[in-house]
């Protein structure tokens, strides 16, 4: 299912949800103010009652889950639009329309726009528009037709009902038109606003955190580090003579051969609970929570390790060797003795440790792994 229409169904669904059990409240409402009003005008008050169990019906059958909701929707739909022309044609074909009072104005009044929210939700916008205007249309339709000979006679509710009609309704629906558009806007902007936080910490080549990325997550390790009394671990990756490979095969293949190798890095990640990054040109971190220094060198040696199996023939084997590797310097740190600056230091000084002693290796500051 698309985002867009999952959004749809959830907010349709919470719609439901809700106005169901209004729409039952709605009814007995006017069952209770036509027998108040009316002095207990049968025809009426049976014709609430009949609404408002309809509705109870579709509420424990919503809350049941004994139709799909979609279903419950067009149904509830179907019976809005229904009221509305049974309570105007109950209104027309009497003298309520004498009494503004009358529990049919109030009902009208508020089932009108109750079904133009329903068809917004249901129905694409122009489509529910149209539906919407159609609706509006017929009433008008009806309201000029018996409210304006009403009017000369001096009926009371008459002028209520072109009121509401001619102004409240048209303003009824172009507000709710406006409602869908700004929630679509809010989740437009909500959308980019996610994106331009993750781009900001995504590295667009290897989809890799980036430098920022890194560092988010390295300060997000460290706090989980000293909450947990464990070390934290920091790996520097830096490829072997990548100068070099650039330069025998372009900058092309260059970009190439560094995404082959973050999405190693990333899977190799995955798999440890490390979380990977490419902190600059070449070079790529890893980090990790850890409880022993044995695991943290399997690690450093699994990290050169990736670079065999990768196995990218180096253009260059007369300087670098058959196939591209990197040199692997990584530290680990207890937050409650040491800095988070500390960390970086040691496994940059332990990198360069790494490259010294002959590259394709992984080294600590105070040992090296060969
Ligand atoms: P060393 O073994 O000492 O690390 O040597 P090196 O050649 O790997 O290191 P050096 O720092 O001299 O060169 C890094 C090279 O990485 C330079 C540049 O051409 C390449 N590089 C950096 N960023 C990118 C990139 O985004 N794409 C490509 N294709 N190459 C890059
Ligand atoms: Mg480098
Ligand atoms: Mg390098």
């Amino acid at each position: 299912m698309s985002q867009r229409s999952q959004i749809f169904t959830q907010r349709r669904d919470r719609i439901l949800r809700w106005m169901l059990p209004c729409l039952v409240l709605l009814n007995l409402a006017a069952s209770w103010s036509t027998i108040s009003v009316t002095g207990g005008d049968w025809l009426q008050v049976s014709y609430w009652l009949v609404t408002a169990c309809c509705f109870a019906t579709l509420t424990l059958l919503s809350s049941f889950e004994l139709l799909t909701k979609a279903r419950i929707a067009f149904v509830t739909a179907t019976a809005m639009a229904a009221t509305c022309v049974g309570a105007t044609w109950l209104l027309f074909s009497s003298d309520y329309l004498a009494t503004a009072t009358n529990s049919m104005f109030v009902a009208l009044f508020a089932y009108l726009p109750l079904l133009y929210i329903y068809c917004f939700l249901l129905l694409p916008g122009q489509v529910a528009l149209r539906f919407c205007v159609a609706i509006w249309a017929v009433f008008a339709g009806l309201t000029l037709y018996f409210g304006l000979p009403a009017l000369s006679v001096e009926q009371q509710g008459a002028s209520d009902l072109l009121v509401f009609t001619f102004i409240g309704q048209p303003m009824a629906i172009f507000l709710i038109r406006m409602l869908p558009r700004l929630e679509s806007e809010l989740e437009d902007s909500e959308t980019q606003r996610l994106r331009a936080e993750h781009d900001a910490i995504t590295d667009a080549l290897t989809q890799l955190s980036n430098r920022r990325g890194h560092d988010n997550a390295l300060a997000e390790y460290w706090r989980q580090a000293e909450q947990a009394n464990h070390a934290c671990l920091l790996v520097m990756i830096d490829i072997d003579h990548f100068k070099d490979y650039n330069d025998a095969l372009g900058h092309p293949e260059g970009d190439r051969c560094l995404r082959q190798i973050g999405h190693k890095l990333s899977s190799f990640g995955r798999q440890h609970g490390l979380h990977a990054a490419r902190v600059g040109g070449e070079e790529f971190a890893l980090i990790g929570l850890i409880e022993g220094d044995m695991r943290a060198q399997l690690i450093a040696e699994q990290a050169k390790a990736c670079f065999h199996a990768l196995s990218i023939e180096h253009p260059r084997p007369d300087i670098a060797g058959p196939i591209v590797t990197a040199s692997v310097g990584y530290a680990t740190l207890a937050p409650r003795q040491h800095n988070i600056r500390q960390l970086t230091i040691n496994a940059d000084t332990a990198l360069y440790k790494a490259k010294r002693e002959g590259r394709n290796r992984a080294a600590t500051i105070d040992s090296l792994v060969a």
